[in-house]
């Protein structure tokens, strides 16, 4: 099946995901914050969608509330047809920080833990399915090391392999790379990519940055600043998709004019089209 599309073959089959005229709101001490407001959008199977925003325009809101942790003011998230009740082991989440392991397991005791709470699995299958990710995360000589002696991007590997290895409904990620020097954030993005390719994984991928949202989505849905509501969609196919290339960065750009208007952007290729500022 081509990237991003979902499968004609199954038309009767529900998308993995889908949010339909979503709002979501905190009640605060000062009153009631709207944080996004008639969000709309479905992830085929397969699919990865980088949903793009400026900080504080409600991304994080919108995974809680797909991964089970907000409930809507309004609208409806369904998970394969049926409605989000509550946490599950269908959704998976990579967050940015790097405390999302458990500090007292080691690196395979945390992969195992989540294969035998969310799967079931037993002893034996955990540990040798929680091998196997931990080595195609590249962290083999890790395996039984704790957190606490691992880098940051090294946490996040071994979070990324917890996820694919339950081998969930959609997987949920959360600026998993915002925290990490760009070089490292530049690895760990193809090393991901790779995976969601070898594997066909579904993908909700929040991020501030417009060049990781080309360079990893299927199709980019851009939110407006705060409250956030669906300002546009693309999809990236082809050359797009290929991070170097001249149609990469005139889908950049147009993001990026999009976004900030007239505002020329950076010569400097390498730039992280940060939002903070739209
Ligand atoms: P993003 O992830 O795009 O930066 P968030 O989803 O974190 O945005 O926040 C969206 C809006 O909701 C912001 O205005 C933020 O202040 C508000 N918000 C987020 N979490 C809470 C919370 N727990 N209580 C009150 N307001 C919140
Ligand atoms: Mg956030």
């Amino acid at each position: 099946m081509p990237q991003g599309q979902q499968d004609a073959r199954a038309p009767e089959v529900p998308a993995p995901l889908s949010v339909s005229r979503v709002t979501l709101r905190y009640q605060t001490e000062k009153g009631l914050v709207t944080a996004v407001e008639d969000v709309s959008f479905t992830i085929g199977r397969g699919e990865r969608l980088a949903l793009l925003g400026p900080s504080g325009c409600g991304k994080s809101s919108l995974l809680r509330a797909v991964g089970g942790f907000l409930k809507p003011a309004s609208g409806a998230i369904l998970l394969n047809g049926a409605p989000v009740k509550g946490p599950g082991p269908d959704r998976m989440v990579v967050f940015q920080e790097f405390d999302q392991l458990l500090p007292w397991r080691t690196v395979s005791g945390n992969v195992e833990f989540a294969l035998r709470r969310a799967r079931g699995l037993s002893a034996a299958a955990a540990r040798s399915v929680a091998r196997d990710w931990i080595g195609r995360v590249g962290l083999a000589r890790f395996a039984d090391a704790f957190p606490h002696t691992l880098s940051g991007g090294m946490k996040q590997r071994v979070a990324i392999a917890r996820a694919f290895a339950v081998q969930p409904a959609i997987l949920l990620m959360d600026e998993p790379f915002a925290a990490l020097d760009a070089l490292s954030r530049r690895r760990m993005q193809d090393e991901l990519l790779a995976l969601c390719e070898e594997t066909g994984a579904t993908t909700l991928f929040v991020t501030h940055a417009i060049d990781e949202a080309v360079h990893v989505g299927t199709r980019v849905l851009v939110l407006s600043a705060h409250p956030g509501r669906v300002a546009a969609e693309y999809p990236v196919s082809g050359e797009a998709a290929r991070r170097g290339t001249a149609a990469f960065a005139a889908l950049e750009a147009e993001i990026q004019s999009r976004i900030f208007g007239s505002e020329p952007l950076s010569s400097d290729a390498e730039a992280d089209h940060v939002l903070e500022h739209a």
